[in-house]
């Protein structure tokens, strides 16, 4: 029972590692940094059910030893980060998915894709169920991740019908939790680095655009859940509690006990209006449904950022 987890460093990519070792699996990571931390790993050090290999998997990559199973999760997932590095997030989406649906074929291994509510883009449905289409700009900056993730999709169908691969495909919705970089850019992260700073809350457009929030340790259980399952169509693991921005603004304030203000800033271009993930798929076919409301899930999550920020200030610190 060995497995491969491409994005291995991440938020995400670390948990799943825990996830799967947990379970009795062997598990070999891989991950190139681009906006990975070698930090999220450093607890497996010495582990021999753990093996790590730095690679970026637009490059096509040879396993000796055999796995059951490939996990992509190597992307950029942060629209600050895949807009810094539209073109990786471009190749990873569609030469990385490629390069890792050959590697599974190769070891008739089971293949799971990490794809994400943005393949809806600005949704004109309410909420999501995974047969909406959705309504994506291709050309405009959101578009090198979502058509990413889209012709990641397609792929892997391909690689289903076509070659008879075993493949799962998870449609993650905002999950947020330990492990995300302080300055990741996405909204927790952001609030709650900022609340514990005491600096303004940087609220863009009026923040009445909403999402659905889904804490970490929820998504993980999603998801080996669906790796153990037999479906092949895409499944939507997400919280479907819908909260604005500016709820929840509030709700770190209060988690952190913070008097930091709101400012507003301008709205990221194509920013979706709203998304909130339909989860009888997930419910019927897992037995699964989140455990973590917000709040729950804001108040484990402070700590970690506190500490965070703590080290981070001590390296700033100049010695004297
Ligand atoms: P993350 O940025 O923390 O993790 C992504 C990891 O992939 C990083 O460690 C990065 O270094 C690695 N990576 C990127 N390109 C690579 C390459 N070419 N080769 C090797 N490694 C590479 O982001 P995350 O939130 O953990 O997201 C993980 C996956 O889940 C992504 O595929 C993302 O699209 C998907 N997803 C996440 C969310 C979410 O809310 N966290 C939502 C939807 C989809
Ligand atoms: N957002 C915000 N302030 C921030 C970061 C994000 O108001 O500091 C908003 C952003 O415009 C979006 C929502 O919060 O409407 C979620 O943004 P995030 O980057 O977390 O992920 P997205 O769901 O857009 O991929």
């Amino acid at each position: 029972m060995r497995i491969l987890i491409t994005g291995a460093a991440g938020f995400l990519g670390s948990h799943l590692v825990d996830r799967f070792l947990a379970a009795g699996y062997k598990v070999v990571g891989v991950d190139n940094f681009i906006t990975g931390s070698w930090k999220n790993l450093e607890h497996l050090q010495g582990r021999e059910d753990f093996f790590f290999i730095r690679h970026d998997v637009s490059k096509p990559l040879f396993l000796a030893e055999r796995v059951s199973g490939v996990l992509h999760f190597a992307s950029p997932a942060s629209p600050v980060d895949y807009l810094e590095f539209p073109i990786q997030t471009l190749k990873v989406g569609s030469l990385g998915t490629h390069n890792m649906l050959g590697l599974a074929k190769a070891h008739e291994a089971r293949f799971l894709l990490a794809s994400t509510s943005e393949v809806y883009g600005d949704p004109q449905v309410h909420p999501q169920p995974e047969t909406y289409w959705g309504h994506v700009n291709p050309v405009g900056p959101r578009g090198v991740y979502d058509e990413a993730k889209r012709f990641a999709e397609a792929m892997t169908m391909a690689y289903h019908r076509y070659h008879g691969l075993d493949t799962r495909i998870v449609r993650i919705f905002n999950t947020y939790g330990e492990r995300m970089r302080p300055a990741d850019g996405r909204v927790v992260s952001n609030f709650i680095v900022q609340a514990l700073r005491n600096e303004p809350l940087t609220l863009y457009g009026d923040g009445s655009q909403t999402r659905s929030f889904c804490y970490v340790e929820d998504q993980v259980e999603g998801i080996f859940r669906l790796f153990h399952a037999d479906y092949s169509e895409p499944v939507n693991i997400g919280n479907p509690d819908e909260f604005t921005i500016r709820e929840l603004a509030e709700v770190v304030l209060q988690e952190t006990g913070s008097s930091s203000s709101l400012v507003n800033l301008p709205l990221p271009v194509d920013d979706p209006k709203v998304r909130r993930p339909d989860i009888s798929r997930a419910r019927r076919l897992l037995g699964w449904e989140p455990k973590v409301g917000l709040r729950e899930g804001v108040r484990r999550t402070v700590p970690y950022f506190r500490h965070r920020i703590q080290e981070d200030d001590a390296r700033a610190r100049p010695i004297v």
